[in-house]
């Protein structure tokens, strides 16, 4: 065990203080701390005590760092990376390939001579990218589209006549294939249509608001579909809003995404963790590559009521000790620890004896880790690397209580 510093990347969206008031530090830094990587990703590998990174240690040793179980299962690599992320402003809509669209799309590319990091290079690995997010802030997130019924109502609601013949189309057929016409219309439209159509829809989200009040069941969406519509103007992904289920997760509360959602993150801090990949296909409000064909290729268009997994049991209090979220991934698994004074002997990192990596990283007060015979210290934000060959790792607070994540990969696939 060792502690593993993450790298930090410095995207526009993101907040100059919340990291930095997550380390105690009232002062915001001086770029904004957009994500900090814990993993082996080559776009950005963590460094170690020692100075290497993660993947040249891993590379050095894949069996002693990753275990045979996990070197032979992902061919040497860590399956998962972890992200700590503090959104002061939308994220792009997005949605990410499955792991037959990612492979197809990378050799793709690499045919056609694209190279890995170009700008407008949609696959740069050959995996899937499913991601939970965990709230640690409260997070506010647009993710998969709404139950079409819903739509038409939303839609509806506005009293806008121009949005009428889109309203027309999904009532007309209020189902996969509805949204997939309706989406493909807005995204494909010209920009001279979404130069008439947003701003009518964006005056109808205005009224609609003034004449309802903010205890409408419709107002966090408008709300956002307004904020989105001010930080993105003339951008047609600002439409998206009132397609997709608009969700507010409390501190704890987590959200899966699968291949094919549908997302964009509006604010908030949360831990991240998905597979080890950079596969992200852009459908706006983002000055980064748009490629809107691919994007269509890949999303998946059924209407659904989405369900925050929480940390908290019946009565609302937090699930004492170690809380694992329950999803089926195939790459990684993740859980939230409450440390308390009293020592918690982590539970092997598959059945029985430890057979692969973890990630423990710090996200409340000071954790002691101590592992065959080595103590290691966390505050906020810090984290430390648990390579296979070590034995389980014990946890406590320095005082009081400290708030763990926990990344490892699942032996029960
Ligand atoms: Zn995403």
């Amino acid at each position: 065990m060792e502690q593993l510093f993450p790298t930090v990347r410095s995207y526009a969206w993101g907040s100059r203080s919340a990291l930095a008031q997550l380390r105690g530090d009232d002062r915001p830094s001086a770029h904004p701390e957009a994500e900090l990587w814990l993993g082996a990703h080559p776009g950005d590998p963590a460094v170690l005590a020692d100075g290497r990174s993660l993947l040249a240690a891993i590379d050095d040793d894949p069996v002693g760092q990753l275990g045979p179980a996990v070197v032979e299962r992902f061919g040497g690599q860590l399956p998962f990376l972890l992200k700590i992320l503090a959104a002061e402003e939308p994220l792009s809509l997005q949605a990410h390939p499955s792991k037959t669209q990612a492979e197809e799309g990378f050799d793709r590319e690499q045919r056609a001579g694209i190279a890995v990091d170009a700008q407008d290079r949609n696959y740069r690995d050959r995996n899937h990218k499913p991601e939970i997010v965990v709230a640690l802030t409260d997070f506010e997130a647009l993710a998969g589209f709404r139950c079409p019924v819903q739509t038409v109502a939303v839609l509806e609601a506005l009293g806008v006549p121009e949005l009428e013949p889109h309203a027309a189309l999904l009532r007309g057929q209020p189902d996969e294939e509805g949204l997939r016409a309706l989406f493909t219309t807005w995204i494909t439209m010209p920009q001279s249509a979404v130069d008439q159509l947003l701003p009518a829809v964006l005056d109808g989200c205005v009224r609609y608001l003034t004449a309802n009040g903010a205890d409408d069941p419709l107002a966090t969406v408008l709300r956002s579909t307004l904020e989105i519509g001010e930080a993105y103007p003339g951008d047609v992904g600002v439409l998206s809003a009132l397609l997709l289920n608009r969700i507010d997760l409390r501190p704890g509360e987590g959200l899966y995404l699968p291949a094919g959602n549908l997302h964009a993150y509006l604010r908030g801090t949360a831990v991240e963790l998905m597979a080890s990949s950079d596969n992200v296909l852009r459908g706006g409000l983002t000055p980064k590559h748009v490629d809107v064909p691919e994007l269509l290729r890949v999303l998946d268009f059924h209407g659904m009521d989405v369900d925050p997994m929480t940390d908290r049991d019946g009565s609302g209090a937090p699930v004492p000790g170690e809380y694992v979220y329950p999803l089926h991934a195939a790459d990684f698994r993740l859980s939230r620890i409450r440390a308390t004074a009293e020592p918690l002997t982590l539970p092997g990192r598959g059945a029985g004896a430890p057979d692969g990596p973890e990630v423990l990283l710090c996200v409340g007060g000071r954790a002691v880790l101590e592992c065959d015979g080595r103590t290691q210290v966390l505050g906020p934000t810090e984290a430390a690397w648990v390579p296979a060959a070590d034995g389980a790792v014990r946890v406590r607070a320095e005082d009081g209580q400290a708030l763990l994540f926990r990344a490892v990969v699942p032996t029960d696939r």
